[in-house]
């Protein structure tokens, strides 16, 4: 039976930056996913901001991740020519309850050592975004964007010219422990089955996370690794240069998401979400239904926009820790010895800000292998 190194299952942002990563460590990394291609689930299918930490509780693995992943990718981007933008944040309120999650927001900032949010009045707004109606907001200058597929390109790249096995449109079935190693099963197209040996396994399949980690026996509710899906969709705009928009616009955060936000994209376009909903399914249709949902919701600080501007865009799906009606959950970065699983990572519940962190994830991912 062939014998690697380190199994990667999954080959999203996450999969990619750890192979990337690893790529300096060993050479006999095989990377296994399911689709045709790299990056066809959730991260393709985000908003493409690179966040800066404002909101993530003081030395979650959330806060560090993306405070640290942001400054690697934003130096990575400039190093390697992948497009980005440092376009700046406003979040903006226009009323008492938007202004308190502001100041909230503002006070975990400074928590997490990020000095250089700014509020600004009404005026300062139309300065700066003439189309946008707010009494106050929070301005974040190190907010930006960056072309995921890009990014996720130059991982592969450079782990393949590295000698890093990528193997596509095959599908991890199940695992086994062998005392020190594990085997790998795995299903090809065809429906042919194979299987071979690892001393590393690091679970990277997203919304499937739990699954993976469920077939060597680690259960779900047990461990409370169950991912809860998340749907987020996205209008676009018809005519984006009838906005004078410059800069990502949000409201205020609710209990699971962001707030349906503006986000400029690099290509010039305009688009409006996510939304947030829990479902049972992986759909990524477009409820078109949803349409006054977004209008009404953006209407309110963008009072220029009209239903006829918005049009079905795409959808994602957030792989969640936090059920409905549940507090924070933080990212599991996790080297499962305790369990009786040495050298098997588990990354569960990789939703946003898992886009900026996944350099800084990926560093993680490094230590457990080198610490243990
Ligand atoms: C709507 C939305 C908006 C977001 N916005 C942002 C944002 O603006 N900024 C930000 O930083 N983050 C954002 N995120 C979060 C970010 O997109 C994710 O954290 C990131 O893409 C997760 O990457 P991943 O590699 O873990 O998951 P995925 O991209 O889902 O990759 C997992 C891979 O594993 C494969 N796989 C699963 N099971 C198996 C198996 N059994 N065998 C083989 N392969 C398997 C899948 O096919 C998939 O390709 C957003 C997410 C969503 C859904």
């Amino acid at each position: 039976m062939e014998e690697v190194d380190i199994a990667i299952i999954g080959a999203g942002v996450i999969g990619l930056a750890v192979s990337y990563i690893l790529s300096d460590v060993s050479k006999e990394i095989l990377v296994v996913e399911k689709n045709s291609s790299f990056g066809q689930e959730a991260s393709s299918r985000n908003s493409e901001v690179i966040h800066t930490g404002i909101y993530y509780p003081k030395d979650s693995l959330k806060s560090q991740t993306c405070i640290r992943g942001k400054e690697l990718l934003y130096d990575l981007c400039s190093r390697y020519n992948i497009p980005y933008k440092k376009l700046g944040k406003l979040i903006v309120a226009s009323d008492k309850k938007g202004q308190a999650k502001l100041d909230n927001i503002y006070r975990n900032a400074l928590e997490c050592g990020i000095k250089n949010l700014k509020f600004l009045d009404k005026k300062k707004i139309k300065k700066l975004e003439p189309d946008v109606d707010a009494e106050s907001a929070l301005f974040s200058p190190d907010t930006g964007i960056v072309d995921s597929h890009s990014l996720m390109k130059f991982f592969f790249n450079i782990a393949k010219k590295r000698n890093i096995n990528f193997t596509f449109s095959v599908e991890v079935i199940d695992i086994k422990k062998e005392n020190s190693l594990y085997e790998i099963i795995v299903k090809e197209p065809d429906g042919e089955r194979f299987s071979f040996r690892t001393k590393f396994v690091i679970n990277c399949a997203g919304l499937w996370a739990d699954k993976v980690s469920d077939f060597i026996g680690m259960d779900a509710e047990k461990f409370h690794y169950k991912i809860h899906y998340c749907k987020g969709q996205y209008f676009r705009i018809r005519n984006p240069k009838k906005f004078s928009i410059t800069h990502l616009v949000y409201p205020p955060p609710n209990e699971i998401d962001l707030g349906i936000h503006v986000t400029p994209d690099l290509a010039g376009g305009l688009r409006l979400g996510p939304d947030a909903k829990y479902v049972s399914d992986i759909d990524y249709n477009i409820d078109e239904k949803e349409k006054n949902v977004f209008f009404d919701s953006v209407s309110n600080f963008l009072p220029v926009l009209e239903q006829d501007d918005l049009i079905p865009d795409t959808a994602g799906i957030r792989p969640k820790l936090q059920g409905k009606n549940e507090g924070f959950r933080d990212f599991i970065i996790r080297e499962e010895s305790e369990k009786g699983f040495p050298n098997f990572v588990n990354l569960i519940g990789i939703e946003s800000p898992g886009l900026t962190s996944s350099l800084a994830i990926a560093e993680k991912v490094k230590l457990c292998l080198t610490t243990h």
